[in-house]
């Protein structure tokens, strides 16, 4: 097989049928935009959209926008668009607060069914590598009901379904390594050891093909900002399976989640089904932003949808992954994401033997944005160089530039100056 070019490039992107989904964002000119896998680009129709939000229906409408232009019915409307990417039925999805709050809310609801149904399970499995919030949470909540939580490794989460497991906590793509789990499979794994689940779709919403009913998942939250498109501090989502819904009240019984919240009725009556799971004043500004994040992966419907932007996504992916091999042999460069596309998310991550934050720096000063995520070092966890792969606006001819950027900073060693090794505030 001959090395992939330039020119190879440029005719998958002639070819590609998803390219025109391209025009529905602004991207910077002389950027190529490998971290939408942390915070998704922004639509052209977004700037306008939170404009009319502000002039019109704030400034003119005041109040009253609230029925007229639909606002407390938004969470619902933006939850319904989102359940048609994840396999949710219609009104069993809601927009509401962010993915750490939601997190405490199915986490807090499925430890009240397990300790109705399996009192004798005292336990909480995730995985140790699972995104630090989620464990910050799941940690808290164990304490709080005289649980525990057990981090284990990615290859053991199967074998540790015993029957003191109350809970599987897990990410559906891993935001180090861009591991995918087999929902279906995992899930029917856990009740099969009669454990419920919660799938964090942080990094699937919208990234990949994701069937909850399917599956037959029990809870599911995700993330607004990343493949989703909807903008910094976007809200999240959150989903519970028809048969869970009602049995349980979630903790954060704020007014929004009462079964009459304007009724003010001094007690406490849980909305039927996953309004209940809504609590405070929804932030319409985000929310109205993140509805124009949706329709841009809505707007793929009729091009064969999350299965069709799959597929490109692989493609990008492949083609990354190889252009690693052929272009970047002579530096210490490995691939840490799986090679098999059945287990891989929408990001590819990179280990590299040196300062690999120092490098990912000198790529975003010319104009390759990815990022950097440091591995613990005790544990023997590699730091990774990632790049996320969204085929809603990349084209495989950035894939081809990015990976000849990157071939650049190391021929050159350009990453070896001073001022790639500071440190912002976020990383
Ligand atoms: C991005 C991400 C979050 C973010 O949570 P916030 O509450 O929005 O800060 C949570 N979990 C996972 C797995 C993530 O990737």
């Amino acid at each position: 097989m001959t090395d992939l070019q330039r020119q190879d490039c440029l005719a998958l992107d002639a070819a590609d049928p998803l390219a025109p989904l391209r025009e529905q964002f602004t991207l910077p000119q002389n950027v190529i935009y490998l971290d939408g896998n942390s915070l998704g680009a922004l639509p052209r129709s977004t700037a306008a959209r939170v404009q009319q939000v502000l002039t019109e229906e704030w400034g003119e409408g005041l109040i009253r926008s609230w029925n007229t232009a639909g606002w407390i019915d938004l969470p619902r409307r933006v939850g319904n668009k989102i359940a048609r990417l994840v396999g949710a039925a219609p009104d069993e999805l809601v927009v509401t607060d962010s993915t750490s709050i939601n997190l405490y809310k199915v986490l807090s609801a499925a430890l009240a069914i397990a300790r109705a149904d399996a009192p004798q399970r005292r336990v909480i499995v995730s995985e140790r590598e699972n995104f630090p919030t989620d464990l910050y949470m799941a940690e808290s909540l164990a304490a709080q009901h005289g649980m525990r939580l057990e981090r284990v490794e990615q290859g053991q989460v199967i074998s540790r379904l015993r029957d003191d497991v109350a809970v599987l906590l897990l990410t559906q793509v891993n935001y180090r390594s861009g591991a995918l789990y087999d929902m279906a499979a995992v899930t029917a794994a856990a009740h099969a050891a009669g454990t419920l689940t919660i799938w964090d779709l942080a990094h699937s919403a919208g990234a990949v093909p994701v069937d909850l009913n399917g599956a037959q998942a029990d809870f599911a939250i995700g993330c607004g900002y990343k493949y989703l498109n909807g903008g910094p501090g976007a809200p999240s989502f959150v989903w519970v399976h028809a048969r869970h819904v009602n049995r349980v009240e979630q903790p954060l019984s704020g007014w929004h989640g009462h079964a009459a919240p304007f009724v003010f009725t001094p007690d406490y009556q849980p909305a039927p089904g996953i309004a209940r799971y809504l609590c405070g004043t929804p932030t319409l500004l985000s929310l109205a932003a993140l509805d124009c994040g949706v329709d841009t992966l809505l707007a793929a419907e009729p091009l064969g949808g999350m299965q069709a932007l799959r597929r490109k996504s692989l493609a990008l992916s492949e083609g990354f992954i190889r252009l690693v091999h052929e272009q970047l042999g002579a530096h210490p460069v490995a691939v840490a994401t799986p090679l098999d596309a059945r287990q891989r998310g929408s990001q590819v991550s990179l280990t590299f033997d040196g300062d690999g934050y120092a490098v990912v720096q000198a790529l975003i000063e010319r104009g390759v944005i990815g990022d950097f995520r440091a591995g613990d070092k005790a544990r023997g966890d590699a730091d990774l160089l990632r790049f996320g792969f969204t085929p809603l606006y990349l084209r495989h001819v950035d894939v081809f530039d990015a990976v000849q950027t990157l071939r650049d900073v190391l021929d050159s060693g350009l990453w070896r100056e001073a001022r790639f090794a500071r440190k912002g505030a976020v990383t």
